[in-house]
């Protein structure tokens, strides 16, 4: 018999359409005041863990870089009843530090920070790795995609009591090479990293920090990422669970690790991926 039946897929197929429900817990974060980083539009996974952060009662706040962005999120974040949405490029000290002090004007705390960023020039994602990783790319996919959850936490610090929580999103091409992710995978290992000594840093205030290994989900930022509809089509007969994750199965893992359901759970990757990170050689015979 072959390892992968296409029967199976279709019945685990099947049985994914049918718990195609958006949880809820009865308030798992009644009373959290969350601030989300990274939301595009309605696919960026950092919406997902909004809508869920919203229906378990938290009170929530965006930030966009800048006024193209901001065109897309207003709307959307108006319309879950945002209480502040503040201008915040991350590779700009200066935004970081007004968006804690608009913040502060509406919040005394903060309970949950969602870092959900990451950006490469697309000619570095694209092309062999030797060739396309220039200074420069490295440089900014560096800073917006890695430093920028040091730099928020830094900030937000001040306003994060003990309990607080801190979450970012990260990819398996941190651990191992996924062709075309490139510098992108490189800065998804410095991102896990620094999670790492943010959580042990952070720990002492009882502030935790951890990161959502995601599979591959259709958003805005993964259009840039050469291959991503083969690597999804794939993926979706690969995995062990035979399926491909979205954004509502981060959003759950983020309820997770926000709430106290994970009071101690701190510097852990947590892979949502169908399981893909625990194979090897993949034979499709
Ligand atoms: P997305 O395009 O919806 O979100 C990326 C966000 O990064 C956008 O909201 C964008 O505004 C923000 N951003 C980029 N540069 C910024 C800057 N200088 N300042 C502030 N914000 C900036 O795509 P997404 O897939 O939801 O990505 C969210 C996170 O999830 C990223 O870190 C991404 O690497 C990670 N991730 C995505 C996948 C996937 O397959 N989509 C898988 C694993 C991890």
């Amino acid at each position: 018999m072959s390892p992968i039946d296409p029967k199976d897929v279709e019945v685990t197929r099947a049985r994914m359409e049918t718990d195609d429900v958006r949880l809820s817990l009865g308030g798992l974060l009644r009373g959290k005041l969350a601030l989300i980083t990274g939301v595009a539009n309605d696919r960026s996974i950092a919406w997902g863990i909004a809508e869920a952060f919203q229906r378990e009662g938290a009170e929530l706040a965006f930030t966009y870089p800048g006024e193209s962005m901001e065109r897309r999120v207003r709307p959307i974040a108006e319309g879950i009843g945002a209480k502040a949405i503040v201008d915040c490029d991350v590779s700009k000290d200066e935004d970081i530090a007004r968006t804690v002090a608009e913040i502060g004007k509406v919040w005394d705390r903060v309970d949950v920070l969602v870092h959900s960023i990451g950006f490469a020039p697309r000619s570095a994602l694209d092309g062999r790795f030797a060739d396309v990783t220039t200074r420069d790319a490295w440089r900014i996919t560096m800073d917006v995609s890695a430093y920028s959850l040091i730099a928020l936490a830094r900030a937000f610090r001040p306003m994060m009591p003990a309990g607080s929580s801190i979450v970012t999103l990260t990819y398996y091409g941190a651990e191992k090479v996924v062709r075309n992710y490139n510098v992108m995978g490189v800065a998804k290992a410095a991102l896990e990293s620094s999670m790492r000594y943010l959580a042990e840093d952070l720990g002492q205030e009882g502030i935790r920090v951890n990161a959502i290994s995601a599979g591959p989900i259709k958003t805005l930022a993964a259009a840039g990422i050469k291959g991503m509809r083969t690597m999804l089509g794939e993926n979706a007969a690969k995995t062990p669970l035979r399926r491909n994750v979205d954004q509502e199965d981060c959003a759950r893992a983020a309820l997770y690790l926000c709430s106290d359901l994970a009071r101690n759970v701190t510097g852990e990757v947590l892979h949502v991926d169908a399981g893909q990170n625990i194979l090897g050689v993949v034979s499709m015979e």
